[in-house]
């Protein structure tokens, strides 16, 4: 079978697709509150297109999709999207990343599936700050789908962005969570950019600065073995069931052992977070490629993946990192 290979050395094994760039939410450091610019419904892959996209890069090596936007569920048949894929016999892992509000009603069908894991973003315990941060009142509906997950077979991540002045106070009362649930915390560090340019940011939390306030706090903690190419530093505190970790999502500490492309709802795809597309695979397809022509065209982009985000980052085209987030398929 032919692989995925850059020339750093790095087998590239896990796609993270962005199934829609359309949110129910406004988080603060992810779009602006108006004026988000959604495109046309033509311009998004279809399920067909992503459905064949998943399939030839299972063939080379892909073995692992994160489903991502946007929010993934706000697109309509997304579940059984999910469930075409879930047929797909290369595929080891399937994961979601979600708001989670409106998924509660969907959890015994995901469990029926190849789905291993949700991961949950929530940035605040507090039902008026995660307004403030999200400016939208679903707080109750997530903390009901947190509950709806931790009770059932998937597993269960939560995604925390942590934002200087919104939820630093709230860093010990995440992983205190993990005391008596199985699930594991993880803080991001923000990327300053929402879609709109550079979001202010009075104070930057970076990896050191959220690691430095946990060690303060706990005397007990552990670190937990990962995968290679894991995205979080993952630690425990002696005693609890559950786990948590930094990602280093800014700071980029984590790129050496990359395994990971991205394609954007809008098919452009991506060697690294960072770059602003190689390639714009709609068009490619839609033009009339063929499964083979895509995959020596994967071949030969993966090759070329820069060894880490900064180096990304220097060779883009289109200027400084600006776009949101929901674009980019986090
Ligand atoms: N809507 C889904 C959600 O929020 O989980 C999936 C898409 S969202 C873009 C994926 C992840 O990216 C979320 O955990 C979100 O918190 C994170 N994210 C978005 N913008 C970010 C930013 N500027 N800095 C750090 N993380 C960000
Ligand atoms: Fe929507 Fe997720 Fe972006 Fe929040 S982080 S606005 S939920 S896409």
């Amino acid at each position: 079978m032919d692989k995925l290979l850059d020339k750093h050395g790095r087998q590239i094994s896990y796609l993270r697709l962005a199934v829609t760039d359309r949110c129910n939410l406004r988080c603060q450091y992810c779009m602006p509150e108006k004026g988000i610019d959604i495109v046309d419904r033509k311009e998004l892959l279809s399920y067909k297109e992503m459905y064949r996209i998943s399939r030839v890069l299972s063939e080379l090596g892909v073995d692992k999709i994160r489903l991502t936007g946007g929010e993934p569920f706000v697109r309509k048949d997304f579940v059984k999207f999910l469930e075409s894929l879930s047929f797909n016999q290369y595929l080891k892992e399937i994961n979601i990343t979600t708001n989670g509000a409106l998924i509660a009603n969907h959890i015994d069908e995901l469990e029926k599936m190849k789905i291993n894991a949700v991961n949950l973003s929530i940035d605040s315990l507090d039902r008026k700050k995660f307004f403030e941060i999200t400016r939208r009142d679903v707080f109750p509906k997530v903390m009901d789908t947190y509950n709806q997950l931790l009770q059932s077979e998937l597993k269960l991540k939560l995604n925390v962005v942590i934002q200087s002045g919104f939820n630093t106070d709230e860093i010990i009362d995440f992983i205190e969570l993990t005391k008596n649930d199985k699930v594991s915390v993880r803080f991001i560090e923000e990327m300053p950019f929402n879609g709109k340019g550079l979001r202010q940011v009075k104070e930057v939390w970076n990896y050191n600065k959220i690691f430095g306030k946990i060690n303060s706090h706990f005397d007990t903690i552990s670190s937990v073995l990962s995968d290679k190419s894991s995205t979080s530093k993952n630690f425990k505190v002696d005693g609890y069931k559950g786990s948590f970790g930094i990602i280093p999502a800014f700071t980029r500490t984590i790129c050496n052992d990359c395994n990971r492309i991205r394609i954007t709802a809008t098919g452009l795809f991506k060697n690294c977070l960072f770059d602003d597309g190689v390639f714009n695979l709609k068009e490619f397809i839609r033009k009339g490629a063929s499964d083979d022509d895509m995959k020596e065209l994967f071949i030969k982009t993966v090759h070329k993946k820069p060894k880490n985000g900064f180096i990304a980052e220097a060779n883009r085209a289109s200027g400084n990192v600006s776009e949101s987030m929901s674009t980019i398929g986090g």
